[in-house]
């Protein structure tokens, strides 16, 4: 058979067939198109379409040594609310569950408001099993993690920078709309409610006090925001989006 890998996806592929749009695959015995495609190194999650000679596919059809299969990453705006041939399950609402190899990404879109599940240790397998149960989609950069075949909803993050990885997201989702900054507590995603300062005046440093008159707190540990806090460095990011 030949695959097509299609857009940056060649870039996924694994030595040493790294970079080659196309290659011809031998079939020796019979496998799905999705375990031939994760063969190459490309993670199902990163599959947007495949198609067979041209008609769309599911990821469980079985390969054949005369197909032409054409394998094509996401297109932003990715819509994962709606059913596909290959994800007939679409998600409630886009939140994320973040992998540890890019943490600082995860305290990034809770700034921006996004519900980000994310935990300083967890294995592969447990996050996984957060993601599927809560439809949550994975943001990671370990490609293993991703082919996991519980693992429906996922992505494999580029960037290296966490500002810059903030930003592939919110394209590739195409959330900018949607972003509400000081909505959502850096630390453990819990909502932030608007605080009484007279409430919280012990829990102020001096100069906070002196100086800070508006607060939010948050309504699940208590962390306590003002503008000179979090606000500058999140509006700097979010206006580089
Ligand atoms: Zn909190």
């Amino acid at each position: 058979m030949i695959i097509n890998f299609r857009g940056n996806l060649k870039e996924l592929l694994r030595f040493p067939f790294r970079g080659m749009q196309s290659v011809d695959h031998e079939l020796t015995r019979q496998a799905s198109v999705k375990d031939i495609v994760e063969s190459f190194g490309v993670p199902h999650t990163e599959v947007g379409r495949l198609t067979v000679d041209g008609r769309d596919i599911s990821f469980s059809s079985p390969g054949s040594n005369d197909d032409r299969v054409d394998v094509y990453p996401f297109r932003p705006p990715v819509d994962v609310l709606s059913p596909t041939l290959l994800r007939p399950e679409p998600l409630a609402g886009i939140t994320f569950a973040v992998d540890v190899n890019v943490g600082k990404l995860a305290s990034l879109l809770r700034m921006a408001g996004i519900d980000t599940y994310y935990r300083n240790y967890i294995a592969d397998s447990n996050l996984v099993e957060v993601a599927v149960r809560e439809g949550r989609i994975v943001l990671s950069r370990d490609t293993d993690l991703l082919k996991r075949k519980e693992l429906v909803y996922g992505y494999l993050v580029r960037e290296i920078y966490p500002e810059k990885q903030l930003a592939e997201v919110v394209h590739l989702f195409g959330l900018k709309e949607q972003l509400q900054p000081l909505s959502r507590c850096m630390r453990c995603n819990g909502m932030l409610q608007p605080v009484d300062k007279e409430q919280i005046l012990d829990q102020l440093e001096p100069l906070t006090r002196k100086y800070y008159h508006v607060f939010r707190q948050c309504s699940e540990c208590k962390h306590i925001y003002w503008p000179g806090s979090h606000l500058d460095r999140m509006l700097k990011v979010l206006d580089t989006l």
